[in-house]
């Protein structure tokens, strides 16, 4: 048996694992998954927790559950990957071979890399709501927040979900308007982009609906350490912006084992062929989702056009051909701005965010760059899908690459 070898069992590697299950000659090929973390979380559902709007549990289910039968899964931590050899090694000692290896190990943050945050004052006036158990910790903070400075910060680029932190402060705008405290409430995005957003044309867009909601942006702003003392936080060039509640988006890095193997960038990010996913320094590894270095948006709905192309390219490969280069780079972002309702983008790696509608050109029923009911409706129903359609390896019918009918520039 020839065999192929998952690392991480997350929103990419399950979808390999479902594709390749369905893929490939299960008498020829022998599939593995591994993972240290047997529960599987819905991370887009975070920025609900926070505001109530989303229960932990709901966002919690068990990997194993996701994982075709037929597939081996192994829960144990990965502590090598030694790619001359063509092995990788757990943390119990055993040792996998591979003839081929997909790397989706994802990132994560690190709190502890900025001076001052991960301190004392973690989980008081300091949260975060990338992880669930921080989002859980904010959503106590949030309750008691009756008034005073929030302020939301982005330590560097990139992190998943760029669109993420924009959604919190619209989220808390509507959370504090309803709670009636909004008048009492300083909503600050400190961000080290030049704008809201890192398209141009999105952050256009959404830095209106920033100053519609009252929200400054700091643009321009590179932490350097957070004073949990004096409750500042202070950038490089000595600015410094007082909180009485921050919510921090860490550093995001490439997982450990990642760097460690010697196929990391300086952030644990493997670099890859954008289009084909293939490492730049191995012709038998491979690297989806948030893992690699590839650039573009670090989402689900990446992961999820990456692996419907990876699948079949894949195939090929095994069995001689070429690959094609066939990723365009497709990301859309759900965006919720409060009070229900939403904004989607629709880009790629050479097309900046247009208008139009999405999926079906001029029919929808989602409008692009547009806040509507319908967009915010798209956001929650894309729960459901992750969970019964993508996770389970089911097709969606929409076109993996970006399509320009009926679209257009603003
Ligand atoms: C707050 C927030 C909001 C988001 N909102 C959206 C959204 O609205 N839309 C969207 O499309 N995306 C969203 N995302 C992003 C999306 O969740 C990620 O892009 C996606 O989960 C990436 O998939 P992945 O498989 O690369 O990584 P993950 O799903 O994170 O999986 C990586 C897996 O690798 C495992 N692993 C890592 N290292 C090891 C090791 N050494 N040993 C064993 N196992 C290991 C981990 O346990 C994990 O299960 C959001 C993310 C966050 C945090």
């Amino acid at each position: 048996m020839k065999k192929i070898v998952i690392l991480g069992a997350g929103t990419a590697g399950t979808m390999v694992a479902t594709h390749l299950n369905h893929l490939m000659d299960r008498n020829e090929w022998q599939i593995t998954i591994i993972d240290e973390d047997p529960i599987h979380y819905y991370q887009a559902g975070y920025i609900f927790v926070p505001f109530g709007m989303a229960s932990e549990k709901r966002l919690m289910k068990n990997k194993k559950d996701f994982i075709p039968s037929s597939v081996k899964y192994i829960q144990e931590k990965i502590t090598l990957i030694e790619p001359e050899n063509n092995r990788v090694i757990l943390e119990n000692k055993v040792t996998l071979d591979y003839d081929y290896l997909v790397i989706a190990t994802g990132c994560d943050i690190h709190p502890e890399e900025t001076p001052g945050m991960a301190e004392h004052e973690w989980g008081k006036s300091i949260h975060s709501f990338y992880t669930l158990k921080t989002a859980s910790a904010l959503k106590t903070a949030i309750e008691n927040f009756k008034g005073g400075r929030l302020v939301v910060n982005v330590v560097e680029n990139p992190i998943k979900c760029p669109v993420a932190p924009m959604e919190f402060l619209m989220l808390a705008d509507a959370y504090f308007t309803k709670k009636g405290i909004r008048d009492r409430v300083e909503i600050i995005y400190a961000t080290p982009l030049s704008g809201a957003f890192t398209k141009p044309v999105a952050s256009k867009y959404i830095g209106k609906y920033l100053e519609q909601k009252n929200i400054k942006v700091e643009a321009d702003f590179y932490i350097e350490h957070v004073d949990p003392d004096e409750k500042k936080i202070v950038s490089y060039d000595e600015f410094d912006i007082a909180y009485d509640l921050l919510v921090t988006v860490p550093l995001n890095k490439g997982a450990d084992v990642v760097g460690k193997s010697g196929l990391g960038d300086e952030l644990n990010y493997s670099p890859v062929n954008k289009s084909t996913f293939l490492s730049d320094k191995y012709a038998n590894i491979f690297v989806l989702g948030d893992a690699s270095n590839a650039p573009t948006s670090k989402a689900g709905s990446v992961a999820h056009y990456a692996v419907d192309l990876f699948g079949e390219n894949f195939k090929r490969y095994t069995e001689g051909k070429e690959l094609e280069e066939k990723f365009d780079g497709h990301t859309n972002c759900f965006i919720e701005t409060g009070f229900g309702k939403g904004v989607l983008l629709d880009f790629n790696y050479e097309q900046e965010p247009l208008r139009g509608r999405f999926p079906i050109p001029g029919i929808g029923p989602f409008s692009l760059l547009q806040e509507s009911y319908i967009n915010h409706l798209g956001k929650l129903s894309f729960e459901f899908m992750y969970w019964n359609i993508l996770m389970r390896g089911r097709k969606i019918p929409l076109a993996p690459t970006m399509t320009m009918a009926g679209k257009w520039k603003e």
